[in-house]
């Protein structure tokens, strides 16, 4: 694009969406965030249920700064609009033999955790720390906010790639430098929280370890919704338009541009340039109908590998828990082979490994006084895989998985239950139009990183846009604000 763009349109709010819209409205263009949803957030919308506030995804904040920077680039402070609450541990690791790991950024107290693990390992995870690093600068830094268009700038890539065996998965590169099972585990679960499977995902991967020991991990007072929310009120001041509960069904085209968009309620907009937010396979399959190209981009990325879906049980129940930390990883006796299970035969497996979230541990405002608000979360195969009938499964699904919480954490815990409901990857599919109702886009593989994700801009439409995790660099907040502020380069470069 040579011309300057005086307006655009940014499909979805998510947080990828959001701050693009605020960097392009901060830059003078002329915003207009469209939404199907009727509230903003994407994957970080949030219920209220009789009196606890339930957030419906991210949960952990890592790299605040990402979104500081939001509000500097016009002079605004984050803090205005958002209070950040430091949370420690970052997390409780929980074993079915009753180990438990506490992982947080206080040296003295992990290395004193390491040590009991297995000494021995206290060495090999400052070597760890070192490599995570390096791959830390190489792959965040340097790489985590720029546009990959062509080839060209994947083998500038290659030698920092290579001097990082990015070839290697997390789980392999970890257990180079540590014996323990448990610490291996501990130290490779986190790309899940990306949708990557620690067994294949990309070494580089292990950067999330350095951003979280660097940055720390916050949570949003009153919820992640609440930072959403604080986005949303940052771009209307600057002069942004927010639509929402309106859903983008069309993006119209002349020749081999875009030119404006037609919403369900009737609405349309014409505008210099778009950004889609939305889902990747959604946006090209279904909104660009009269382009033959966007057919063929969808054909393209429908046989790529998505990652896995969720199964999230939200429940709030009756006293408090100051006992349990706000984020507990609750392993199940298998790691690998629970892993296989779910991205490469896309069974149900009869174990699980839980994330646990108990907001009220650090914000007691998000439930009544005297409750607690929870979720747990399992990882499921997405709906690409065997056929599973969530409506029927889900129910059964989420009280084995109250069971379990019960028997390991919480006693008693289905008679304090005062109010609770489930979230399944059919509710992905048709809330958000997520391909196969994957929770986090394309899997983060290394043949679908970079260059080899969807591209920010798109290759053939000069004034077609995308942000958010199925681009680059990927899933999780730090990630889509990176692809915003890589997007709104494009768009704003010229
Ligand atoms: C349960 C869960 C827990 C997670 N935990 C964490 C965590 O703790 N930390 C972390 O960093 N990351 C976490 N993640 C990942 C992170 O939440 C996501 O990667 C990120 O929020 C995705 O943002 P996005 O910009 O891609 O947009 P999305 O959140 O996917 O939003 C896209 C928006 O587009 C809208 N849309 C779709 N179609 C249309 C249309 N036709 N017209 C208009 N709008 C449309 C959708 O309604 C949606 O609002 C988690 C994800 C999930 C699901």
């Amino acid at each position: 694009m040579s011309e300057r763009i005086r307006s655009a349109a940014v499909i979805g709010a998510g947080f990828g969406g959001l701050a693009l819209a605020i960097r392009l409205q901060s830059a003078g263009v002329s915003t207009t965030l469209i939404e199907a949803r009727d509230r903003p957030g994407g994957r970080a919308y949030y219920w209220e249920k009789d009196g606890f506030t339930f957030d419906a995804g991210p949960t952990v904040i890592t790299d605040p700064a990402c979104l500081r920077e939001l509000w500097s680039l016009t002079g605004h402070e984050m803090a205005a609009d958002v209070e950040l609450i430091p949370v420690s541990p970052f997390y409780r690791l929980n074993w079915p033999d009753g180990t438990t790991f506490d992982y947080t950024n206080d040296d003295e107290l992990l290395t004193r955790e390491i040590g009991a693990l297995d000494p021995a390992d206290v060495a090999g995870y400052r070597r760890f720390l070192d490599y995570a690093g390096g791959v830390y600068r190489e792959g965040y830094e340097k790489l985590g906010h720029v546009a990959f268009l062509d080839f060209a700038s994947m083998v500038k890539a290659a030698p920092a790639l290579a001097k990082y065996q990015a070839w290697r998965s997390v789980y392999s590169m970890v257990s180079s430098f540590v014996k323990s099972e448990k610490l291996r585990e501990a130290l490779s679960f986190h790309t899940l929280l990306v949708g990557g499977n620690p067994m294949t995902t990309s070494a580089i991967y292990a950067l999330i370890h350095k951003l979280e020991r660097d940055g720390g991990v916050w949570f949003a007072k009153g919820g992640t919704s609440r930072l959403i929310a604080g986005m949303v009120r940052h771009f209307e001041r600057l002069g942004g338009v927010v639509r929402l509960g309106d859903p983008v069904t069309e993006i119209e085209t002349l020749g081999d541009r875009v030119t404006g968009v037609a919403t369900r309620s009737g609405w349309r907009g014409s505008f210099d340039a778009i950004a889609s937010n939305a889902d990747i396979v959604h946006s090209y399959r279904d909104l660009i109908p009269h382009s033959t190209h966007a057919r063929r981009q969808a054909r393209k990325l429908i046989n790529r590998r998505f990652s896995p879906s969720l199964l999230l049980v939200h429940f709030g129940i009756r006293g408090r828990w100051p006992g349990i930390p706000h984020h507990t990883i609750m392993f199940g006796p298998r790691y690998r082979g629970l892993l296989t299970d779910i991205y490469d035969h896309g069974v149900l497996p009869q174990d699980f490994s839980l994330y646990l979230h108990h907001p009220t541990a650090t914000d007691p405002d998000m439930a009544p006084e005297g409750h607690s608000t929870f979720y747990a979360l399992a990882p499921v195969p997405h709906l690409g895989k065997l056929p599973i009938d969530w409506e029927a499964v889900a129910p059964l699904y989420a009280d084995r998985i109250i069971e379990e919480i019960e028997r390991r954490l919480i006693p008693e815990l289905r008679e304090r239950i005062v109010t609770r409901f489930h979230y399944t990857p059919a509710d992905f599919a048709s809330d958000l139009n997520a391909h196969q109702g994957s929770a986090f886009s394309l899997e983060p593989l290394l043949t679908q990183s970079a260059y080899f994700r969807v591209h920010n801009r798109d290759d053939a439409i000069p004034n077609l846009y995308f942000v958010g995790a199925g681009t680059h660099p990927g899933a999780g907040i730090p990630g889509v604000v990176g692809s915003a502020k890589a997007t709104a380069a494009l768009m704003l470069g010229g």
